[in-house]
C-alpha cells in the first residue's frame, strides 16, 4: 500500500483523487481548509431542498438567493451562494495578500473551492490549443473523458463539436429561453455566413443535472437541490465509499520531501499549532494563486516576482430588436443557455469565447436607474448578457511579488499587480467587437458598445502558468508530472502548471491534467523516485 496526499478540495484535487481512487493500493488522505455554508442557512436550505418550489417560504428564498455585491476593483460583482460569502471569504488564507488594480480574493478556504460558485461551464479544450503544450491533446483525451464520466455534463451535439468535442454520452439541456431558440434559429438559417467571418454558435454545455431540474431560475445564487456540480460532491462520493480520509481545518504553508518521502507542514486553523504530514507522493491542488504561494514558500522563492497568464474577461450587453416575453414571468434556468466561438484571424487558437445568458435577477440589479420601473420590461424582454475572454497572449499579465515571511507568518506576503495590456489586445478585442457587430443583424442580437468592459486583473479566475509544463523543467518550470525545483514525489496539479490559458472554457481541463499528471504518477516505481 503506497500513500497519497491531496491538498485542496477543489477541482484539481478532484481530479487528482478520482485518478488515485482507481488503485486499490493506495491509500488518500485529502487535507484542505474545508470552510462550508453558515449552520443557520444549511437548515434554511434543508428546508428548500425538501420541498416543491411552489410550497417554499418566500422569505426563505430571498434569505438564501442573495444578489450580488459589488466591489471596488471592477468587474463582475462577486457571486453569493445560498446569501453566504463563504466561497470567497477569509479565515487566514488571504492574509498577507495585497492586490494593486486587481482581485485579491484568489485562494478560496470552501470545501469544493470556487466550484462552490462557478457558472458550471464545461468545455475541453480544443486539439488545437495544445500544440505548445509539452502534452499533446491525444494524451488528454481519456482524462477528459474519465472525468466526463464521473460529474454530470449536459451538452448537446452541435457546431462547437467540430473544435470542441463532446467526448462521452451527455443529457439534453432542459428546454432553454425564448431568446435563446431564436438566436439558435437565426444561426442555423445563417450559419454559412457565420461561419466565413469566424463565428460559430452553440448550446451551452454544463456541469448539471438537467433532467432533475424544475427551473425555478435561482441557479446563479445557488440551486436548492444541489443539481449544479461542485467538487464537493466528487469528495462527498469518495468519502462514501471510503476511499479517502479527509482533514478539514488545515492551511498547507510548507512542502518538503527527502528520499523517502514528501511531507507537508500545516496550520491547524482551531488550534493555530503546526501539524506534519507524510505521504509518499503530495499532489498539491490550493489553485493556482495558493499553489504558488505555498510553492514558493517551501523552495525559498523570496524577495522575486513571479509573473502568472490570464485570459481577461470582458461583458458585453446586448439588445435584441424583437422583443420576447417578460423573462420574468418564464420558468427557466439561469445559468449560461449558448455559446459563441470567434476567431480573430486564420490561428484557430487566436480564439475568443463568449458565454451568453439571457436573464438572471442580477440583470434587473445591474440596470441604470433610468431604466427600471416602468421601462425594465421592456428593456428585459431584449436584453442578453455575453461574458467573453481573451487569450492569455492577449491579456495582461499578473505580477505575483512575493517577499520574505514576516513575524511568525505562516506563509509569505504576496502582492498582486499587472503588467501592461500586450500590444495585440485592443486589436483583438476590436476584432471579436467588429465580428458581433457584423452578426448583430443576422442573430437579431446587437452589442451595446458603449457597455463593453474589461474585468479587472485576477477577475476571470481563469489564471495559472507560474510553473508552467516544460520539456526541461527548472525552478519556475515543472516536468509533465508537475514538478518543480528538483522535487520527486510532489506534484503541482491545479491550473499553476499550464504553458498556456487559451480564451476557453478553463476548469474541466484543469481538472483533466490532475487526472492526467496522477494517473501518470502512479506508473512510476516508488523505488525510482
Ligand atoms: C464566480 C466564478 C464563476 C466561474 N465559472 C466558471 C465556469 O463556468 N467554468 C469554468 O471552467 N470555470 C469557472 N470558474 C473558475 C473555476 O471555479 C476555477 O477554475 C476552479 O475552481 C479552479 O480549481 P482549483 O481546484 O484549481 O482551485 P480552487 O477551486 O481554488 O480550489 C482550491 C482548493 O484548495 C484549498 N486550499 C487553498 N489553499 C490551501 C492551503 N494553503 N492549504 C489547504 N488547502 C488550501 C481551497 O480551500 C480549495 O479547496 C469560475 C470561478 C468563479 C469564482
Ligand atoms: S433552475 Fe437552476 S436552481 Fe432551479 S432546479 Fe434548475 S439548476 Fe437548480
Amino acid at each position: 500500500m503506497s500513500t497519497a496526499l491531496v491538498i485542496g478540495s477543489g477541482p484539481a484535487a478532484a481530479g487528482a483523487s478520482l485518478a488515485l481512487s482507481r488503485a486499490d493500493d493506495v491509500k488518500i488522505t485529502v487535507l484542505d481548509i474545508g470552510l462550508g455554508l453558515e449552520d443557520e442557512l444549511s437548515g434554511q436550505l434543508e428546508r428548500l431542498a425538501s420541498a416543491r418550489p411552489d410550497e417554499w417560504d418566500p422569505s426563505l428564498v430571498t434569505a438564501l438567493s442573495q444578489p450580488p455585491v459589488h466591489l471596488t476593483e471592477g468587474g463582475l460583482p462577486q457571486k453569493r451562494l445560498y446569501g453566504s460569502d463563504y466561497p470567497f471569504r477569509n479565515i487566514g488564507q488571504l492574509d498577507g495578500i495585497t492586490a494593486k488594480d486587481a482581485n485579491s480574493s484568489l485562494v478560496s478556504a470552501a470545501y469544493g473551492g470556487f466550484s462552490t460558485v462557478w457558472g458550471s461551464q464545461l468545455m475541453p479544450f480544443s486539439p488545437t490549443a495544445f500544440s505548445e503544450w509539452p502534452i499533446s491533446a491525444a494524451s488528454f483525451r481519456p482524462h477528459y473523458e474519465a472525468i466526463l464520466r464521473e460529474i454530470p455534463f449536459a451538452a448537446e451535439e452541435d457546431d462547437l463539436a467540430a473544435d470542441f468535442p463532446l467526448m462521452v454520452e451527455s443529457k439534453p439541456l432542459p428546454p432553454l429561453s425564448q431568446r435563446t431558440e431564436r438566436v439558435l434559429e437565426a444561426y442555423s438559417r445563417h450559419r454559412s455566413r457565420l461561419n466565413r467571418r469566424g463565428v460559430r454558435v452553440g448550446k451551452a454545455r454544463l456541469a448539471f443535472h438537467p433532467d432533475e431540474c424544475v427551473r425555478c431560475g435561482l441557479c446563479m445564487t445557488g440551486c436548492p437541490y444541489g443539481l449544479i456540480y461542485s467538487a464537493a460532491q466528487t469528495f462527498d462520493a469518495l468519502d462514501r465509499a471510503n476511499r479517502i480520509t479527509r482533514l478539514s481545518g488545515f492551511l498547507a504553508t510548507e512542502l518538503s520531501e527527502d528520499a523517502n518521502r514528501a511531507t507537508v507542514w500545516a496550520k491547524d486553523l482551531s488550534t493555530g499549532e503546526t501539524q506534519r504530514f507524510d505521504a509518499d507522493r503530495i499532489f498539491v491542488a490550493c489553485g493556482a494563486v495558493g499553489t504558488t504561494r505555498l510553492v514558493a514558500n517551501s523552495l525559498g522563492l523570496f524577495n522575486i516576482t513571479i509573473p502568472m497568464l490570464e485570459s481577461q474577461q470582458f461583458v458585453v450587453p446586448l439588445a435584441s430588436l424583437r422583443a420576447t416575453e417578460d423573462p420574468r414571468l418564464d420558468k427557466d434556468f439561469t445559468l449560461n443557455q449558448f455559446n459563441m466561438t470567434v476567431t480573430a484571424n486564420s490561428d484557430p487558437v487566436d480564439m475568443s469565447q463568449l458565454h451568453f445568458y439571457t436573464f438572471n435577477a442580477a440583470f434587473s440589479d445591474a440596470l441604470p436607474r433610468r431604466l427600471r420601473g416602468r421601462t425594465e420590461s421592456q428593456v428585459l424582454r431584449r436584453l442578453t448578457v455575453a461574458l467573453g475572454y481573451l487569450p492569455s497572449w492577449r491579456s495582461p499579465r499578473l505580477s505575483l511579488r512575493v517577499r520574505s515571511p514576516q513575524g511568525g507568518a505562516h506563509l509569505p506576503p504576496l502582492h498582486v499587480s499587472h503588467g501592461p495590456a500586450p500590444s495585440g489586445r485592443g486589436q483583438m478585442l476590436r476584432t471579436v467587437l467588429r465580428k458581433l457587430v457584423g452578426s448583430g443583424p443576422l442573430l437579431d442580437l446587437y452589442p451595446l458598445l458603449p457597455g463593453v468592459r474589461l474585468a479587472a486583473p485576477g477577475k476571470s479566475y481563469h489564471w495559472g502558468g507560474s510553473f508552467p509544463h516544460k520539456h526541461a523543467p527548472n525552478l519556475l518550470a515543472s516536468d509533465r508530472l508537475g514538478r518543480v525545483g528538483g522535487w520527486r514525489r510532489t506534484h503541482l496539479v491545479d491550473a499553476s502548471v499550464f504553458p498556456s490559458i487559451p480564451a476557453m472554457t478553463f476548469t474541466l481541463t484543469i481538472m483533466a491534467n490532475a487526472h492526467r499528471v496522477a494517473s501518470e504518477s502512479l506508473h512510476l516505481p516508488l523505488h525510482e523516485l
